[in-house]
């Protein structure tokens, strides 16, 4: 019997700042999946700034969303009806087709996870790509090693939190973070167990991370003023991830590079960008180690739900405005 469900489709491409009327809600209907297939509910979506860049009619490391078609993105949910062995009703599901409510997917882009321990939503923050993505950077990008002083950048968010834990465990002896409210700047310090923490609205980047400093690795999410001030900031040989710059994500003219890249020179530092998705070989490593933190208690993780489908813009924007505190999530 078909499945009638909802989708969110891309009706315009935003220009700077997306709006609702960038989005269209439609309502459709899905076969039983066939042979080699699977179908799925829905429960957990998630929003990520990368999508921003897949709206826009761009040549990217993804290509960019199609108009008139649903958005895709990670999500989890439940296993309804299945057209092959390998998953049956009632298993849990992570996979990429997001921004709807049901899913029909070939079983091979839909991997079961395991729920016993931990909620299926993590599947799509620590334990996903959000958490991956700050441990690629803090060990293969700019590798962390005893002592050193690390700072992050929209340290309360999905990636950021994760990422000064991780700086912790291996082995950095001062961590600092910068994210966008007194709220997050107390879990940052109080729960998480950054050592200092400021919010960035507070006065100049630089200014206040001078009493921080120097500073051995730099975790950037947000590029613009965090990026230059870092540099500022950095010990000599120091390293820089590049890992995104959702300061720039709404602008629509090209964002000036930092002022002081000589300093780079001056500095011999190590800047270098990284795509998570190069990096799927590090996933068993960090999913080792990762469980084990989690189930001890030395990785803490937050998330922000917004309810159903029709919050999914909202999440969105909310998720560039600072709305999240850890991971911006919407519940089915
Ligand atoms: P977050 O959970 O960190 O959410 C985004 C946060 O960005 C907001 O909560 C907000 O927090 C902060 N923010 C928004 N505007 C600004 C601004 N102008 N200046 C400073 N902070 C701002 O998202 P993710 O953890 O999912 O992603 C974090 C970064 O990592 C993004 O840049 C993303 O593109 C990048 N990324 C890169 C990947 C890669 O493979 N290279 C993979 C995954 C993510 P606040 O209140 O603190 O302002």
């Amino acid at each position: 019997m078909p499945t009638t469900t909802r989708e969110i489709h891309l009706a315009s491409r935003p220009s700077g700042w997306p709006v609702p009327e960038n989005f269209r809600t439609v309502t459709t209907e899905l076969p039983d999946p066939g042979f080699g297939e699977v179908l799925v509910r829905n429960t957990v979506l998630s929003v990520d700034p990368y999508m921003r860049g897949r709206m826009n009619d761009a040549k990217s490391y993804v290509p960019p969303f199609a108009l008139d078609a649903p958005l895709e993105g990670g999500a989890v949910g439940e296993v309804l009806a299945s057209g092959d062995d390998r998953l049956s009703p009632g298993d849990t599901v992570l996979h990429q087709a997001g921004w709807r409510e049901h899913a029909l997917l070939p079983v091979d882009q839909a991997r079961k996870v395991d729920v016993s321990r931990v909620p299926a939503s993590a599947y799509l923050g620590v334990l996903g790509m959000p958490g991956l993505t700050a441990y690629v950077g803090l060990t293969r990008i700019a590798p962390v090693q005893e002592g050193d002083t690390v700072f992050v950048s929209g340290a309360a968010g999905a990636v950021g939190s994760v990422a000064g834990q991780v700086a912790r465990e291996l082995g950095a002896s001062k961590v600092v973070g910068s994210a966008g409210s007194p709220e997050k700047v107390r879990w940052l310090t109080e729960e998480l167990g950054f050592d200092a923490a400021f919010d960035y609205h507070d006065g100049p980047v630089a200014a206040q991370l001078k009493e921080h400093g120097p500073v051995d690795v730099y975790f950037d999410n947000v590029g613009g003023e965090h990026l230059e001030a870092a540099i500022q900031r950095m010990a000599d040989f120091g390293r820089i991830a590049a890992c995104g710059a959702i300061a720039s994500y709404n602008d629509t003219e090209p964002t000036p590079g930092p002022r002081n890249m000589f300093m780079v020179v001056q500095k011999r530092i190590t800047l270098r960008g990284f795509i998570v998705t190069d990096h799927g070989d590090a996933a068993r490593d960090f999913h080792t180690r990762a469980g084990a933190w989690l189930a001890e208690g030395r990785l803490q993780h937050r998330e922000t739900f917004t309810d159903g489908l029709d919050s999914t813009v909202d999440a969105f924007l909310g998720l560039h405005q600072g709305q999240n505190i850890g991971k911006m999530l919407v519940r089915l």
